[in-house]
This record gives structure tokens, C-alpha cells and sequence, in this order.
């Protein structure tokens, strides 16, 4: 063993038992490190981490991190707590206002405290309904206060003025990643997101619910691409911004046919009303990833739904057989 791998790195995931946050840890542990997880299990869940429960560098602390806690000397915090689709936001809002606003201080807290390096896991919806495409770090956004998405626009946008502030003030050494719509295994089947939701529906032979016409765009990570963008960034030197998320754009009416071709549905298509300030449009623009860490995402659409089907299927006959 060199001397690099004898040195035991331990990092502190918030919210690690949820979908990206629980694939996170995978990826840490990949890379040698130590992984504590702290997370209350609002949205998040025991089974994304079920597979690490024997792994003896895995710890996994029940805890609302909105309350101070000792967590022993840290070298990385990566702060991926928080209720992230549009349905559990909705439904917590208070919750994912406090976490991140009250959990963002705690967990740059902690880095602070141990000298440990940090990331926010921030998000596109920071540039709201955008009116400047494809989306550049420095586009400020046009996000609508005091709207139904504020709880977690707002949480995200305060979150990433702390991370900041932290690295002005206190010369943390912090990291913002701003993620665009991430899919894969171990998303909830419920959280009322597009790809699950369409997977619900395509998988039980029900039409897809497209809201409004279908004309606004999303671009779609597959969760490996992040995971490795996330990777990618911790290691780096970058304090501001950077967008992680797959470029390529689809209308959600597009997204629908995809998934009727994945899983080879007869389903059929319905349209439903548009929930307020839904964004018309999303694309990232991932040239400063490309140029400051060579990562771009590999991939595409169709593989990654092909690459999530099993989940879903086996997501869709759980929750069946539960009902
Ligand atoms: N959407 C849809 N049907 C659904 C769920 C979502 O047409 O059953 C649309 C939603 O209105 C939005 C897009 O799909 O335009 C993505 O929604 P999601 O909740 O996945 O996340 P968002 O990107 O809006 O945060």
C-alpha cells in the first residue's frame, strides 16, 4: 500500500440515505474514504443504504442536522440534505427551508470546526424559470420569491450565500455544485418527479400524465455522471459555482415517448394543468466543468432509463404489493 492509501479520509454525507446522497457514498468509499451519513429520513431511506449496513467504514447517524452534533474530526463535508423534488418540497416546506438555511450553518459548521474541506449541494432551480438558455454560472436567475417552489429555490439560493460566506470569512475551503435533473436506481417511485412518476404509470399501464403541453424542456443526468461530477469537483480547487448535469435537452412530451419505448408500454398520453412557476426551460451549460474538470457526461437518455428499468420494476411491484 502507498502511503495515499494508508491515510484514512473520512467524510460526512447529510442526507446520504437519499437517492444522489446514498450513490454519493458508494462513490466515496470507492475512493478510500471513511463515509459517516447523517440523515433524519424525511425523504430519504434506509434501503438506499441497506447494501453498506456490514461495510466497516460506513456509519450511518439518524439525525436532523439542524441541531449541532460532535462528528469527530471530518476531512470532507458534503451537504446533500434536503427534500429535492417539487412534491416532497411541497409537502415539507418548512422543513426544507430549515434545512437549508439551519442545516447549511451546521454542516459548514463542522467543516469549519475540523478543517475540513466542504460542498453544497446546490441546484438549477437556483436560476428558476430561466429566461437566459442554455445556463451559465453566471446567470443570476428568475425565481419567483414567495411562489410554491420559493422553499426550496430559496433554501438553495441562502445555502449557497452561506457557503460563501464561510469561505470569505473563514477561508473554508468550499465547493458549490449546482445539479440539474439527476435519474437512476434508487429514485422513489412516488416522489412525484417526471421520470419515476412516468415509470409509474408506463410500468402499470396507465397514461402518463403530461402537465400543460409538454413543450417545456428538462436535460437528464443519469446518476453515475453525477456522481462522477461530484467526484470530479471535491477534488478540485473551485470555489464558485459550477453546473453538473447533462446537456442534452428534451421536451417532457419526448421524455414520455422515451419512457413508453423503454419499457414497452401501450400506455397512452393525458394532459394535465401546469403547476405554477413550473420552468419553461433547462439546460446547462457545462463548458466550465469540461474545462476545469474534464468531466462531461456519457450517458445518454435511453441508455440510462434502459440502465434504471429494474429498479423501477421492482419499485412499481413493492409498492403494489403494499397497496
Ligand atoms: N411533469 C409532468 N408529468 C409528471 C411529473 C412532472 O409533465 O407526472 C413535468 C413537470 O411539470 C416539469 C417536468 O416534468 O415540467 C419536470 O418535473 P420534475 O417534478 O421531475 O422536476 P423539476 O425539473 O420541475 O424540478
Amino acid at each position: 500500500m502507498d502511503a495515499q492509501s494508508t491515510v484514512k479520509r473520512r467524510a460526512l454525507v447529510t442526507g446520504g440515505a437519499g437517492f444522489l446522497g446514498s450513490h454519493l457514498c458508494d462513490g466515496l468509499l470507492g475512493e478510500g474514504y471513511s463515509v459517516v451519513v447523517a440523515d433524519n429520513l424525511v425523504t430519504g431511506s434506509l434501503a438506499n443504504i441497506e447494501h453498506l449496513r456490514n461495510e466497516a467504514r460506513f456509519e450511518f447517524i439518524e439525525k436532523d442536522i439542524c441541531q449541532p452534533h460532535d462528528w469527530g474530526k471530518l476531512d470532507f463535508v458534503f451537504n446533500f440534505a434536503s427534500p429535492a423534488s417539487p412534491v416532497d418540497y411541497s409537502e415539507h416546506g418548512i422543513e426544507t427551508l430549515r434545512v437549508g438555511s439551519y442545516g447549511t450553518f451546521e454542516a459548514l459548521e463542522a467543516a469549519r470546526k475540523s478543517g475540513a474541506k466542504f460542498m453544497m449541494a446546490s441546484t438549477s432551480e437556483c436560476y428558476g424559470d430561466p429566461l437566459m438558455h442554455p445556463q451559465t454560472e453566471s446567470y443570476w436567475g428568475n425565481v419567483n420569491p414567495v411562489g410554491p417552489r420559493s422553499v426550496y429555490d430559496e433554501a438553495k439560493r441562502f445555502s449557497e450565500a452561506v457557503t460563501m460566506a464561510y469561505h470569505r470569512y473563514y477561508r473554508v475551503d468550499t465547493r458549490i455544485i449546482r445539479i440539474f435533473n439527476t435519474y437512476g436506481p434508487r429514485m422513489k417511485i412516488r416522489d412525484g418527479r417526471v421520470i419515476p412518476n412516468f415509470m409509474w404509470q408506463a410500468l402499470r399501464g396507465e397514461s402518463l400524465t403530461v402537465y400543460g403541453d409538454g413543450r417545456q424542456t428538462r436535460s437528464f443526468c443519469y446518476v453515475s455522471d453525477e456522481v462522477d461530477g461530484i467526484l470530479r469537483l471535491a477534488k478540485s480547487g473551485e470555489h464558485e459555482p459550477v453546473n453538473i448535469g447533462n446537456p442534452s435537452e428534451f421536451t417532457i412530451l419526448e421524455c414520455a415517448q422515451q419512457v413508453i419505448a423503454t419499457t414497452g408500454s401501450r400506455s397512452k398520453i393525458v394532459y394535465e394543468p401546469l403547476p405554477q412557476d413550473d420552468p419553461k426551460q433547462r439546460r446547462p451549460d457545462i463548458s466550465k466543468a469540461k474545462r476545469l474538470l474534464g468531466w462531461e457526461p456519457r450517458v445518454a437518455l435511453h441508455e440510462g432509463l434502459k440502465l434504471s428499468l429494474d429498479h423501477f420494476r421492482r419499485a412499481v411491484a413493492e409498492r403494489e404489493q403494499l397497496a
